[in-house]
């Protein structure tokens, strides 16, 4: 059994959902059981009430919370004391923390151990680091910051963590604990050979004191990613082969200890890979350990196909004949999901979007736990008191045991009053780590406190009334909270639809193509036939530039559906020609059909004629219209989405078009030529003329009535044809160039080093590092340098290279052997030159032109002299002020992207505002600009502009002409004399 599609509409999913408890919760009942708990929770706060009432004053969405939330995430990693200063400055003084009179952050501190009394009198703390003195300012947040991690985290070691716990056995005997060892997911395999051990040693300890079964006993929760650099779907058989008996290991040895393992809920895309580990584990559990009844994994009410995973775990449960414990959390990844999901494309999102719809489905959920007690002992974790009300009215009805799950520093009111009941179980989940795990854990656990919505924020808010508290959930929005993703651009403009590759039913249609998709093979033009092309595309422009511009947008807007009608054809033909990954292809044909759609808006947009004021008598009309014909010139990397967008650019705006693609990639512009022209575009108004450049296209480049040129490729290139149009007699012609740079990444010593390395893998490695966005060097502070080198490095040795067709592949080969040749003469270089830090690794023999990833130390900005379009990354250790970093990558000159890592708020913007870059992206990947939202190009070598993708870029294919007309001159002015 599979589960079903992610992606379906949410209220007819929450419609189910509510006939699913129809008659079996009475929810009246449930509020009146959880009113005098709360109020009892107000009367009599918990410890650590001060935090809790810190986050209420100052919610996450304020200036406060989120200067709170981001010292939360960054300070303690900081190590060098110069950038501490200059992050606490930076966040303290972007917020208003005197606003009540008295610093917050000095409560912050003095709730906890007083510290305000010592480092931070009452006062104003706009003055606060000047007066007194940065360092003794930094110690203290520092030491709030600490403390707010204390309120979260049992223990930095498991044994510290398990004496804490003893201390609160002592008041609450029943407690039992699930404990969690604090991390970021492995990037590299040393990553996870160190979670491996840290969880051996944490079952172990746990093991070493456990003495009863698995109910009585505190068990551990494991994060299958921490175990594994590359878990996910693509990579299912090495998933499967290595991780199943790593993770078998640690099953067990809890099952020798009769303990409770859970593997922890993970994101939406991992959940199908995530239960072909579990189906294949319990296989092992039901013949090896089959007296174990402590296997169990979570599961997220949040998804829309919860129940349906609930009841296929209860399958294999019940075919497997293994007893589990399973863990029912609401969700942890809601922001991140949300945000996939309208990226990707995705039809529908994964997750409910009202956060009462996902309280509907935790009830529902619950209940198909409670009916599955033969295989299923259920944990519910939760700290809202209505639901928890609701569990026990509908675990009593059913009579099955169960237990309760909260977070440690979470929930401890409430539960307080729910334990007096001597029957009730409750599990605490604790995580175990040091400061410098627990950031990213700490900074969720704010957001949970600090969001308005939360039911922990608003039971601080002693404004929000019990009944507002405690309302009943079961009620249908019938709209989601978010606009589905195609809707992401307004009602004017639909957004591509992409494929979620690790769902098996958007998938396969993909690959269904590969088969079928012959690459054609196409005929070069002779360039003697040109001038007679170019007078057929001259006649037939005159026509279309007259055609309404609505019209031209309509057969724009038709291809753009076709286009996406036909996505995976158009997939597998990247794959073939372009040797493009599968992802690289969907994200390619989306760029394509947004290309399309958004230029069509735009035409109609900038060619809508403008009346301009004047004195009266006359009227002054502002009109652009086409030039004539276009020559396009394309490069072969991105063979469909440049190519597209020149061309549809040019015939929006009423130009006729003689397109030249690049002689590696002729197919692929074939088809969308042919698309074009199925859906209205006359075929004298777009010509495609194939050959190589120095002939067809230099011969195109050279046509005498040529009115404009747009060229996507190498600088090189483009200042051939600069001189070639600069030689020409006649009119002065447009020329739009787009070319390539030496791309930079800037981080400091508040960078997160794991968010580095993704996107510096991401942007210098992948897609073969043959995008124009491409990373070609790194500027990394030198106290944070060795670590995040050995992380990147970790990180590249797990890519796949080899065949772009197998979706486990990284890394495809590069365009063609002059491609290859040339980047191999370049690492030969620097091999001998510079300090080689990734050794090449083995490659499969074919395809060919492989290159594997490679990372060189440099000891100049100014060693960089030309651009390497391969997956050759540069690295420069840097030091002192990041603002002469910039100035010597401005040198350079080029400028098409610059990523900026810091969480420097203002330091990003400076940096940002000094480089002169096209595309600045900060603490993200430098690649996949977006039409209509990142619009791309460079300056100086990088490019003329304006923009592709963005607002000012037909404005350059277009002349302009002012029609002033003297309204008078037929004997006198009427519109004045009317107004009399
Ligand atoms: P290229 O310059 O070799 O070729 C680009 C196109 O120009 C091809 O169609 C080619 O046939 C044609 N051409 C070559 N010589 C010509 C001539 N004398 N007259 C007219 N046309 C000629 O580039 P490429 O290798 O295809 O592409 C890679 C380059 O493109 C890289 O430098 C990359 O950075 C750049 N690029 C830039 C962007 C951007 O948006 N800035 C996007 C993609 C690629």
């Amino acid at each position: 059994m599979r589960l079903p599609t992610p992606y379906r509409p949410e209220a007819v999913t929450v419609v189910h959902r509510l006939a699913q408890l129809d008659g079996r919760l009475d929810w009246q009942a449930a509020a009146r059981v959880a009113a005098p708990w709360v109020q009892a929770v107000r009367d009599n706060p918990p410890p650590f009430w001060a935090m809790e009432s810190l986050l209420k004053e100052y919610p996450i969405s304020s200036a406060e919370g989120l200067a709170l939330m981001r010292l939360a995430e960054a300070l303690l990693r900081v190590p060098d004391a110069e950038t501490a200063i200059a992050l606490t400055a930076d966040q303290l003084g972007r917020a208003d923390f005197d606003a009540a009179g008295h610093p917050a952050l000095a409560r912050l501190s003095s709730s906890a151990i007083g510290l305000s009394k010592r480092f931070l009198p009452g006062g104003e703390s706009g003055g606060l680091l000047g007066k007194l003195g940065a360092r003794t300012v930094v110690a203290a947040t520092l030491r709030a910051v600490q403390l707010l991690g204390h309120q979260f985290v049992l223990g930095e070691t498991i044994q510290s963590a398990m004496k804490t716990a003893a201390q609160a056995r002592k008041d609450t005997p029943s407690l039992t604990f699930s404990y969690d060892m604090l991390g970021e997911g492995a990037r590299t395999a040393d990553d996870a050979e160190r979670y491996f051990h840290s969880y051996q040693q944490a079952i172990a300890a746990i093991a070493s004191q456990a003495d009863g079964d698995e109910r009585n006993n505190d068990g551990i929760s494991i994060k299958l990613s921490a175990l594994h650099p590359r878990y996910e779907d693509a990579q299912h058989p090495r998933v499967m082969a290595e991780l199943v008996p790593r993770v078998w290991a640690l099953c067990e040895q809890a099952a020798q200890a009769r303990i409770n393992l859970t593997i922890d809920a993970e994101e939406v895309d991992r959940l199908e890979l995530s239960l072909d580990v579990f189906d294949a584990l319990l296989a092992r559990v039901a013949k090896q350990q089959p007296q174990w009844t402590g296997f169990g994994l979570a599961l997220q009410a949040y998804q829309t196909r919860a129940l349906e995973l609930i009841q296929h775990v209860t399958l294999l449960a019940r075919q497997h004949r293994v007893r589990l414990m399973c863990r029912l959390v609401k969700g942890a990844y809601w922001d991140a999901e949300i945000k996939r999901a309208q990226e990707l494309g995705l039809p529908h999102y994964p997750v409910f979007t009202h956060k009462h719809h996902t309280d509907i489905s935790y009830l529902a959920c619950a209940r198909a736990l409670l009916d599955a007690s033969d295989v299923i002992y259920p944990q519910f974790a939760t700290h809202n008191a209505a639901t928890i009300a609701a569990i026990q009215q509908m675990a009593a009805k059913a009579g099955t045991p169960f237990e309760f799950q909260r977070l440690h520093g979470m929930g401890e009111g409430v539960y307080r009053e729910v334990l007096k009941n001597p029957l009730v179980r409750c599990r605490v989940y604790a995580p175990v780590g040091a400061h410098r795990d627990l950031l990213a854990y700490l900074v969720r656990r704010l957001l949970e406190n600090g969001a308005n919505s939360s039911f922990v924020h608003q039971l601080a808010d002693p404004t929000v009334g019990l009944e507002d508290l405690l309302v009943s959930p079961l009620h249908l929005a019938p709209e989601p909270s978010q606009p589905l993703p195609v809707a992401l651009f307004g009602a004017q403009r639909a957004n591509s639809m992409g494929v979620d590759l690790s769902v098996t039913s958007q998938r396969q249609p993909l690959l269904d193509a590969l088969p079928t998709t012959p690459v054609p093979v196409v005929t070069e033009t002779d360039p003697a036939a040109l001038p007679a092309a170019f007078e057929r595309c001259a006649t037939a422009a005159r026509v279309w530039r007259e055609v309404p511009v609505g019209e031209r947008a309509q057969a724009l807007r038709r291809s753009a559906d076709a286009l996406e009608a036909e996505l995976p054809r158009f997939c597998a033909l990247l794959v073939q020609e372009a040797f493009k990954t599968w992802g690289d292809a969907v994200a390619e044909v989306r760029e394509a059909v947004d290309f399309l759609r958004y230029y069509a808006v735009e035409a109609e947009r900038v060619m809508a004629p403008i009346e301009l004021p004047g004195p009266t008598g006359e009227s002054n009309t502002l009109l652009l219209t086409a030039r004539g014909v276009w020559v396009c010139i394309s490069p072969w990397n991105f063979p469909l989405a440049i190519f597209a967008g020149q061309v549809a650019a040019a015939l929006a705006t009423g130009n006729g078009v003689l397109a030249k693609p690049a002689e590696q990639t002729p197919a692929v512009a074939q088809a969308m030529v042919d698309l074009l022209h199925r859906h209205g575009v006359p075929s004298d108004v777009l010509q495609l003329h194939h050959g190589a450049g120095e002939t067809v296209g230099a011969a195109l480049v050279a046509q005498p009535g040529v009115a404009g040129v747009v060229f996507t490729g190498s600088t090189q290139v483009a200042k051939i044809i600069q001189r070639a149009l600069a030689a020409k007699d006649g009119p002065i012609v447009p020329l739009i160039a787009e070319t390539g740079g030496i791309n930079a990444m800037l981080v400091d010593s508040t960078a997160l080093p794991e968010q580095v390395a993704d996107a510096v893998v991401q942007s210098a490695f992948r897609s073969a590092g043959q995008r124009c966005s491409a990373l070609r060097l790194l500027c990394v502070h030198e106290v944070i340098a060795d670590g995040v080198i050995e992380m990147i490095r970790g990180a590249a040795r797990e890519l796949v290279v080899g065949d772009p067709a197998q979706l486990a592949t990284d890394v495809g080969p590069v365009i063609d052997r002059e491609a290859f040749d040339n980047i191999e003469r370049h690492v030969a270089r620097l091999a001998r030159e510079a300090h080689d830090l990734l050794p090449p690794q083995a490659l499969p023999a074919e395809p060919a032109h492989l290159v594997p990833p490679r990372m060189f130390e440099v000891k100049a900005v100014a060693d960089m002299t030309q651009e390497i379009f391969g997956p050759v990354l540069h690295v420069l250790r840097w030091r002192g002020e990041p603002e002469a970093v910039i100035d010597q990558i401005n040198a350079l000159g080029y400028g098409l992207t610059l990523g900026i890592q810091t969480r420097i708020d203002s330091r990003a913007q400076a940096l940002a505002t000094r480089a002169h870059v096209g595309n600045v992206y900060v603490n993200r990947n430098i690649i996949g600009a977006v039409v209509g939202v990142q619009p791309f190009g460079g300056e100086g070598l990088s490019g003329t502009g304006p923009k592709a993708g963005g607002p000012h870029y037909l404005l350059r294919f277009c002349a302009e002409q002012t029609v002033t007309v003297n309204t008078t001159a037929a004997g006198g002015n009427a519109t004045l004399l009317a107004g009399l």
